[in-house]
């Protein structure tokens, strides 16, 4: 798009920083000049058209000299555009040495979130008045100390999440039929059957879906929404679907491996959420989110809270090998949780290369070459 409004000819592609989205149009004010910027809603990092940073900046200085000379960095990153290769500069603001790529064709700028914020503040969203910063969080503050669950600060990315309503949706019609009466026991995970010489395969997906009280369905439910609409959004429902039945599985075999044949049965979504949290954490490292401690509310980039979440899950899983686990954590099954989390971080990587590789040919396809074409 363009400063006044006018759409450039060529159609945007993917992100060229993290390449897990195609860039969005995004409708920006500043000093009273409308701008219509591409922004990626993965990693905020954002695409200006020529002229456009000019627009959202602050400062009078030319924006060529501001950015010295360019270079070609090892990788460079692809212009959004369909230009090829771009060139990365090097601007210093305020003491910081910040990187941007610029687009030798259409003079184009790319600005990752950090960049954005200290070369193009004008591009960002305005921030809300302090009276609704300070209710929404007091009142999140509230019910944070009551439930302890964590709160995302921004919502990264918003879409069809079908996948995850439907594992929301029949988690809680299963909960439902189960304390009306129903029996759901040949949907656990029972290690006895797994000593057998025919297993039952499907228990080691379908445990996922029963619960045993309304705490343990409305907290996996609540994590399941939360995280895993933005993963499902970013991966695509069928490769979510994928994803959450191989580690749902993983979490499975790896309960299967740690517990006595003769244990408990395994049932509840926990081993999908762990595998969602790891997703959450390659995709959206530093996306922000609410929570309380000791009466405190932090706001923690994701990769904290899933990091200091992780150790938890691989200490308590130790204790509980050990036996030295008593009460309701003995009843946790965090053998799951750690088998589930580690196949989330391996398959998550995997996930991206076929997202970056579907946006990027999506674009390929569309880029339909012109003798006009810049
Ligand atoms: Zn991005
Ligand atoms: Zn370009």
């Amino acid at each position: 798009m363009g400063v006044d409004g006018t759409a450039d000819s060529t159609p945007i592609g993917p992100c060229p920083a993290c390449g897990l989205a195609r860039l969005e149009p995004r409708h920006v004010t500043s000093d009273g000049t409308a701008v219509a910027i591409d922004v990626c809603p993965v990693c905020e990092g954002a695409f200006f058209d020529a002229g456009e940073l000019d627009a959202v900046r602050s400062d009078d200085a030319p924006l060529e000299a501001l950015f010295g000379l360019p270079r070609i960095p090892r990788v460079p990153r692809l212009c959004p555009r369909g230009h090829g290769p771009m060139e990365e500069r090097r601007p210093q603001v305020a003491g910081i040495t910040c990187t941007a790529d610029v687009c030798r064709t259409c003079h184009g700028v790319f600005l990752d979130g950090r960049e954005r914020r200290l070369l193009a503040k004008g591009s960002l969203p305005p921030s809300p008045p302090i009276g609704q910063v300070v209710a929404r969080r007091s009142v999140l503050w509230i019910l944070q100390l009551l439930v302890h669950l964590p709160v995302e600060v921004r919502n990264p990315t918003r879409g069809r999440a079908w996948v995850v309503l439907s594992l929301v949706v029949s988690s809680l019609a299963l909960f439902v039929a189960r304390i009306e009466g129903v029996d759901l026991g040949h949907l656990a995970l029972d290690p006895a059957a797994f000593h057998t010489p025919s297993p039952p395969l499907p228990t080691l997906v379908t445990y996922a879906l029963v619960h045993g009280s309304w705490w343990h369905v409305l907290g996996n439910v609540y994590f399941l929404y939360t995280f895993g609409d933005n993963v499902e959004h970013v991966f695509g429902s069928r490769l979510f679907a994928l994803f959450a039945v191989l580690v749902t599985a993983a979490g499975a075999v790896a309960f299967l491996a740690t517990e006595p044949a003769d244990g408990a049965r395994l049932v509840g979504a926990s081993g999908l959420v762990a595998g969602i949290l790891a997703a959450y954490l390659w995709t959206f490292p530093r996306n922000r989110l609410f929570h309380v401690v000791l009466f405190v509310q932090f706001e923690l980039p994701a990769w904290i809270y899933v990091a200091l979440w992780a150790t938890f899950q691989v200490g308590m899983a130790f204790a509980a090998s050990e036996g030295s686990l008593a009460g309701a954590d003995a009843d946790v099954a965090w053998s799951v949780h750690v088998g589930s989390f580690v196949a989330g971080l391996v398959l998550t990587p995997l996930a991206h290369l076929r997202v970056r590789h579907r946006l990027a040919r999506a674009a390929a396809g569309a880029a339909t070459p012109s003798p006009t074409a810049r």
